[in-house]
């Protein structure tokens, strides 16, 4: 006999999000408040969204949840002000999740050949107080390369009108250094208070006054470099970075302001920044709400290879981090390895993707690509805006090839989304577009000698075979299976 599947109502998301606005007040029924959200993105993620592969799915209702229950304890720990946890669920559950996704998907079905970006990362400074080596952006504390406020308030403005994108990551060189016209950080996230904002920063120029002004304005959450405990974060960072810190999260929990950690993983350090102890001390003691792991990338200041993680520490750090999303509850996302979850390579400003500016005005597919054809004071001058920039041919190539390896592709046909990235896992690829068009540039030195050392792409290319060897059958055996 045939079985015929359940019919699933189609989950209302404003609806959830009202039932989580209710929790901080909602005493002795709270506990089934949060379980009934809890199902409710269980009933929408998983059984609902036919759009991934069924381990992914759940994967990221798994992250989802954990930012649920993360949330719950926090208030309870008095860590998450409830002013600062209003503001969150308007400006970034409501406006970021729910409304801007919909509204693109509407704005979508009427112009099927646009593209709707769902996010930006902006850097407007290369200044920088600390020297680490290794560091992606070369950031200096001798440079005057600056957005001025008007071009980056310009930048939040127009996504938000042509893409529905209320959604901005800061990075840098030091966003908390950034001043132009008297103005600087925070007041750009008070002028666009519609907005989120997630600043990567060192840490090291949040004080008490900081943490009550970042409490004050309530959509910005600040994302704090750390290379593991203290031994190994003040080797690269500097003597007495770890402490500072320290100080810095305990300003952060006294004013209720939730923050995450950025951690980059190298060859030296991966085992150390995916234990359970990592996790515990960070997340469970000090209070972060989430974290982000980025693996060494070969770009920026003394890039070189040795510092990457081997494919076979890759694959260890793969079946950690899975086990931490799912089992351990923790919020916090291998950037690469955990490509089921955002379906794949973000870059170029693909539907649900991003692009990035950097301080000089140069606009990157991503923040990991360091190659431009567009700036944007140039667009501006010439009397363009922000949606020119996402029609240039480099960035439609780069879309050409994320379609082509999984995006939009019915599940059971995606390609291995545990490697989902063209500059790193298939180099190969990426370099024949940045070879075909002389328009595109390097945005660094480092990037230029990258571009032409041919050792360099050799050496790439067979890390991405030997990559395929050990991870290709995990990918047809954790999800092709499961299809
Ligand atoms: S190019 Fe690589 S790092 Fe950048 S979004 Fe795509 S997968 Fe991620």
């Amino acid at each position: 006999m045939m079985k015929v599947k359940p019919k699933i109502k189609k989950v209302a998301w404003g609806k959830v999000v009202d039932l989580v606005a209710q929790i901080v007040d909602a005493g002795p029924v709270r506990k089934f408040l949060i379980k009934k959200a809890d199902k409710k993105l269980w009933q929408g993620i998983v059984e609902e969204d036919q759009m991934g592969l069924r381990p992914a799915q759940e994967l990221k209702y798994a992250f989802v949840r954990n930012l649920l229950y993360t949330t719950d304890k926090h208030l309870r720990r008095g860590i998450m002000s409830k002013e600062v946890f209003h503001k969150m669920v308007k400006v970034f559950v409501r406006n970021v999740f729910v409304e801007d996704i919909s509204e693109r998907d509407i704005r979508r079905e009427e112009r099927k050949d646009a593209v709707y970006p769902c996010y930006l990362v902006l850097s407007p400074t290369g200044l920088c107080n600390l020297h680490c080596p290794g560091c992606y952006a070369s950031s200096s504390s001798h440079t005057n390369r600056s957005l001025p406020y008007s071009i980056v308030s310009r930048i939040v403005r127009e996504k938000k009108e042509f893409w529905h994108s209320r959604f901005t990551v800061i990075s840098g060189g030091e966003p908390f250094l950034w001043q132009s016209d008297g103005k600087g950080i925070i007041d750009l996230a008070r002028e666009h208070d519609d907005n989120f904002f997630m600043v990567y920063t060192n840490g090291t120029l949040i004080n008490e006054e900081v943490a009550r002004q970042l409490a004050d304005v309530g959509n910005l959450t600040p994302c704090i470099s750390v290379e593991g405990f203290e031994e190994k974060t003040d080797r690269r960072r500097g003597r007495g970075i770890f402490r500072r810190i320290m100080k810095t999260f305990e300003d952060l929990r006294k004013e209720g302001v939730p923050f995450g950690i950025s951690v980059e993983a190298t060859r030296d350090n991966w085992d150390e920044v995916t234990s359970k102890e990592f996790l515990k001390f960070y997340f469970d003691e000090q209070g972060a709400f989430y974290g982000w792991l980025f693996q060494y990338m070969p770009i920026g200041r003394n890039y070189t290879l040795e510092e990457m993680v081997t494919p076979e520490q890759r694959l260890e750090m793969f079946t950690r981090n899975v086990w931490a999303i799912k089992e351990g509850g923790y919020n916090y996302i291998d950037f690469w390895n955990q490509g089921v979850m955002t379906d794949g390579c973000l870059a170029a400003g693909r539907n649900g993707g991003y692009l990035y500016i950097d301080w000089n005005g140069n606009v990157m597919p991503c923040v990991f690509i360091p190659y431009f054809v567009d700036n944007i004071y140039e667009v501006y001058k010439r009397g363009g805006n922000l949606n020119d920039v996402i029609c240039s041919t480099f960035f439609r190539e780069i879309r050409r090839w994320q379609s082509q390896y999984a995006y939009g592709k019915p599940p059971t046909e995606q390609d291995n989304l545990i490697l989902p990235c063209p500059i790193r896992d298939h180099h190969k690829d990426l370099y024949k577009i940045l070879k075909s068009h002389s328009a595109i540039q390097p945005s660094d030195e480092a990037a230029r000698e990258a571009k032409e050392d041919p050792l360099y792409h050799e050496n790439l290319v067979s890390y991405d075979q030997l990559l395929r060897q050990v991870i290709d059958p995990v990918w047809e055996r954790e999800y092709k299976k499961c299809a």
